[in-house]
């Protein structure tokens, strides 16, 4: 299994080079995932990344990282993101389509990458695409994770994530080994604000209202493969590799 990749480069954005870049992997994958908020988007990511080599691009966790810069560095921007963020309502798309666009080396990056959360609307979608035509890098393929909606609040009421390494534990269905302590870096666990109940039903509205027309343009696109994100973790991201490999095999034979 290859190590996670490092992210300085997507967390710092400009001119800022990650430190360590792992071996390039066999076959580079460019994937966005899409699903609910809570559906395992963000666990997938890591576990697709570790087994296809490519690096986890989440534009929440660029947003959570901001939360613990100094006020200086906080530009009235990012303040206002940052209230939406609390509140559970998404960012408008320019301020984070900006923050993609800082980041646009990410996108052209050799080992490939997993976007989670990013793009969220219409118009996310089609300035990713044109970012990705300029550069003549296709993407693999968009995977649709899907849950029932009490299964969805169920998993984001008892996650628990790790400040320092972003780990992600469910109290039930996926508690740490030592209570409320990260298995990996020992960090204290917090609920994330926007998985507070309130801003919990916020974040699925707003999926709600996002989530068809995004799907659409995927699926025109053939670009959409929908997994049943039912089983644990692992069984999940096997799924999605199966359902990946088959596309594959299926377009060459095209
Ligand atoms: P996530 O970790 O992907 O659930 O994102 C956490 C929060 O960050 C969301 O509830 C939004 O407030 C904000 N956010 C992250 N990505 C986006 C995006 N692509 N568009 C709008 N808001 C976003």
């Amino acid at each position: 299994m290859n190590e996670l990749q490092d992210r300085a480069a997507w967390f710092k954005g400009g001119s800022t080079v990650c430190a360590t870049i792992h071996a390039l992997p066999r076959q580079v994958y460019r994937l966005v995932l899409l699903g609910a908020p809570g559906v395992g988007k963000g666990t997938q990511a890591d576990l697709l990344c570790e087994r296809l080599g490519a690096c986890h691009l989440s534009t929440g966790d660029v947003f959570r990282a901001a939360k613990r810069l100094s006020e200086g560095e906080v530009n009235p921007e990012l303040e206002t993101a940052l209230g939406c963020m609390r509140r559970g309502e998404l960012v408008t798309d320019e301020t984070v389509l900006a923050l993609v666009r800082q980041r646009g080396r990410c996108l052209r990056c050799p080992v490939g990458f997993v976007l989670d959360g990013f793009p969220r609307t219409v118009e996310q979608a089609v300035a990713l695409q044109g970012m990705l035509e300029r550069e003549n890098l296709p993407l693999t393929a968009t995977i649709h994770y899907v849950l029932p909606p009490d299964q969805v609040i169920a998993r984001l009421s008892g996650r628990r994530t790790c400040p320092g390494c972003k780990a992600s534990f469910h109290l039930t269905m996926q508690p740490p080994r030592a209570k409320g302590i990260c298995d990996h870096c020992a960090g204290r666990l917090f609920q994330r604000e926007d998985d507070q109940p309130e801003s919990i039903s916020v974040r699925m509205r707003a999926y709600e209202q996002s989530a068809s027309p995004l799907l659409d343009f995927y699926q025109k696109r053939g670009l959409l493969i929908s997994i049943d994100a039912d089983s644990s973790p692992v069984e999940t991201c096997q799924h999605t590799v199966t359902a990946l490999t088959g596309a594959a095999a299926a377009t060459s034979h095209a």
